[in-house]
């Protein structure tokens, strides 16, 4: 049975240039980037090409990007720190967040006592801007954390926008742009967002590494107290096999932008065409969605709510009900359950998630398969 993977919102398949350059570094470089010798000066001039390399596409300078584990560290580092050490009294998110910020702030309200306010969803999925607005005083040391894409229904936000929002009222803006980094460009000279979070593993690099970028002059103090690993304020011996893997990632998504953002625009566009054309009543979840995310409602019963994915995953199909961590349990979305109604919320969402790995001819059998549930 050919297996055919759908899911790309959760995590991608690693580009066999990533595979080989890490085999690369595994193999030839595994010197402790901190030693002085040969083998620690090679290791570290890895590292060192790694972060210009995302510099250099991100428009940004070298020292602003610090390597991570993940992006959930990232928020987590750079929430608590702008509270505990640099004054901040006041957060303004949203309620379709990933859990990885939504928890990490629930957490630093219950700690610090700060003041949290929730953006209003539109009926559309959309943030309400106006909202926003109202929500800002400039009197109020305030910062704001968004996704640039929604990571279950694709919704996004114009960067710009937002990033002059914040400016008029003195609003530092950290952005979780995991889902939409490496997908579209993105500059940080044109568009002064303050912190960028990133994890490799959603542009076909490794798991287990992502970078956070830290607008110059902005005072952080460590996560990790140790060595003087990442400017002292990320210590432990770095993974460099990981730092290289995600550095090439990066380089092959952004070389290659124009045109797999093409190839996956068609194929969202083909498979929202085909859903329409077998079923009736099919509703697309989120308006103005990014191009390689589409959840749909579909028009089933809610008894088949649990099997769908059951059956799918039988067939060799993997898609998403909702985002990754929820898979497997059917407690409706915290996304979805903002902007749907009740009824809605309790009949079938799907999430489709695509990449330049997959074809027309796998979007037909997923809607053959669907067909048969
Ligand atoms: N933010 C968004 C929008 C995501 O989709 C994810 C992963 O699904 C994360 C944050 C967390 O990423 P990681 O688990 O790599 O830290």
């Amino acid at each position: 049975m050919k297996k055919i993977y759908l899911d790309n919102a959760a995590t991608t398949p690693l580009r066999s240039e990533v595979i080989q350059t890490m085999i690369d570094v595994l193999q030839n470089d595994f010197g402790n980037p901190s030693s002085t010798h040969s083998f620690g000066r090679s290791a570290k001039s890895i590292i060192e090409t790694s972060r210009k390399t995302i510099a250099k596409y991100l428009n940004c300078s070298a020292q602003e990007i610090i390597f991570t584990s993940s992006a959930t560290e990232g928020t987590n580092w750079i929430l608590r720190e702008m509270i505990k050490n640099n004054g901040i009294k006041k957060i303004i998110t949203s309620k379709i967040e990933h859990h990885a910020t939504l928890y990490t702030v629930l957490n630093l309200q219950k700690e610090f006592g700060i003041e949290v306010e929730y953006i209003s969803v539109l009926p559309n999925g959309n943030l309400d801007l106006f909202d926003f607005e109202r929500k800002l005083d400039d009197k109020i040391p305030t910062l704001v954390t968004l996704m640039h894409v929604n990571n279950e229904i694709g919704t996004q936000l114009n960067l710009d926008t937002i990033t002059a929002i914040c400016q008029k009222y003195k609003a530092v803006f950290h952005c979780d742009t995991v889902q939409s980094i490496g997908k579209v460009a993105i500059d940080l000279q044109k568009t002064p967002i303050d912190f960028v979070v990133a994890s490799a593993h959603k542009f076909h690099g490794p798991k287990g590494i992502g970078f956070t970028f830290i607008r110059k002059n902005t005072a952080i103090q460590p996560m990790l107290f140790g060595g003087e690993q990442e400017k002292g304020l990320r210590a432990g011996t770095e993974a460099v096999h990981q730092i290289a893997g995600l550095a090439k990632a990066f380089e092959i998504a952004n070389e290659q932008l124009i045109e797999e953002t093409k190839y996956i625009t068609e194929l969202k566009s083909y498979c929202i065409t085909k859903l329409h054309a077998n079923f009736d009543g099919i509703i697309v979840n989120g308006e103005n969605t990014f191009y390689n995310i589409l959840n749909v409602l579909l028009p089933f019963s809610e008894e088949k709510t649990a099997l769908i994915l059951f059956n799918l995953d039988m067939k060799g199909i993997a898609v998403s009900r909702g985002s990754a961590c929820q898979s497997g349990s059917v407690k409706p979305s915290h996304v979805l359950a903002e902007f749907l109604s009740s009824d809605e919320i309790n009949k079938p969402s799907l999430r489709i998630s695509f990449s330049h790995y997959n074809t027309n001819e796998e979007i037909d059998v997923l809607i053959e398969s669907l067909k048969t549930i």
